[in-house]
């Protein structure tokens, strides 16, 4: 598959100067054509950031320090978001990019109903339509997340979490973007919820062809519903792989530790142990592997040495990738 999004080299920084935090690290990542990419990784490794990065969305007090976001047009030559005027970013953002943040849900206009929302971003983006169009192409949107017409005429406040968060998806999907990123919330919808929601974006991948971000910490459900799966601690990816060689086989003991701390949804379970410690202190951040004072393997290497993130040589799989001293990787590995 071909690549919609590369992020490259990508840095970012909350506060300036000796205030400076360093939240996201050398991070490269790819988004393929279609695919689900999911992104897991403690609260505070930086999913969030990420995804507020990317598409130039980060709150003051970040700032992007270095990297590229090349954003690959249909037939055209790659454009760098990070470089783009804010007339092209605006137009990216919901045409080409569509983003449901964390918390988004709570987002929704409390005094408004859900018709007027929707057609709110509707006309904001194809201002040339018919009120009637645009209430019909709301109606479409909110059969497409699964929610019944006559809803149209509700209050958020009248709708579940789940299907306040669907409104929310249906949104994002109003002007065809071609990439969802979708930045759950941890804990504001049960589990059994997320995985219907998840389940439903999965499928409108399938019939509309956007590809998805799928941000959460729970890695078990993005093992059931992603393409591949990326791994943060510590602002950096530190695995990336297939999800069905992920929960086969994760080689990073971080990943191992995040797959034994959730029930599996599905598949042969695995016994609960989680990670013993708590995520680095961005602001006191260990040296060497930042994961390594919580290391069931770690090595006296691991304090001195930051691993890179490469194609290790003991699994050489297409496309996988991982960043640990345990598993040496080929020098030109990516
Ligand atoms: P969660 O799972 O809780 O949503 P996350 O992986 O999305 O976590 P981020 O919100 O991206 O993590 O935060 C990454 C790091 O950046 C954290 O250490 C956080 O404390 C720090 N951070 C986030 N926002 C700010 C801010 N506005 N100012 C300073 N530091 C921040
Ligand atoms: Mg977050």
């Amino acid at each position: 598959t071909d690549a919609v999004l590369e992020i490259r080299g990508l840095n970012v920084d909350y506060g300036l100067g000796d205030e400076a935090v360093h939240a996201i690290r050398d991070v490269d990542l790819t988004l393929h054509r279609g695919e689900v990419l999911g992104l897991a990784g403690e609260s505070g490794s930086g999913k969030s950031t990420l995804a507020y990065g990317l598409t130039r969305l980060l709150p003051p007090p970040g700032v992007i320090t270095s990297g590229e976001v090349l954003y690959h047009t249909d037939g055209g030559a790659p454009v760098d978001v990070l470089r783009m005027t804010h007339a092209e970013l605006r137009k990216f953002r919901w045409a080409e990019t569509a983003i449901v943040f964390q918390g988004a849900m709570n987002s929704l206009n409390p005094v408004h109903r859900i018709s007027t929302q929707l057609t709110d971003v509707i006309q904001a983006h194809d201002p040339g339509g018919s009120k009637a169009a645009r209430l019909a192409r709301a109606r479409e949107l909110l059969n497409l997340v699964g929610i019944s017409a006559d809803r149209l005429d509700s209050y958020p406040h009248q709708l579940s979490g789940g299907m306040r968060q669907r409104v929310m998806i249906g949104m994002a999907l109003a002007l065809e973007p071609k990439v969802v990123i979708m930045d759950e919330p941890t804990t504001a919808l049960d589990v059994v919820v997320q995985r219907q929601i998840l389940r439903q974006l999965v499928e409108l991948r399938e019939r509309l062809g956007f590809s998805v971000v799928f941000i959460t910490h729970d890695l078990s459900l993005l093992v059931e519903f992603s393409d591949r799966i990326a791994i943060m601690y510590g602002g950096r990816i530190v695995e990336e792989a297939n999800s069905a060689e992920l929960y086969r086989n994760p080689l990073h003991p971080y990943s191992h530790g995040l797959l034994n701390s959730f029930p599996a949804l599905r598949g042969p379970k695995r016994e609960l142990t989680g990670i013993p410690g708590s995520p680095p202190d961005l602001r006191a951040m260990p040296s060497g592997c930042a994961f390594h004072p919580r290391c069931p393997h770690a090595m006296e290497r691991c304090g001195v040495e930051v691993p890179v993130l490469g194609v290790p040589r003991d699994h050489e799989g297409p496309d996988r990738t991982v960043a640990c001293l345990l598993h040496p990787v080929h020098d030109n590995g990516l």
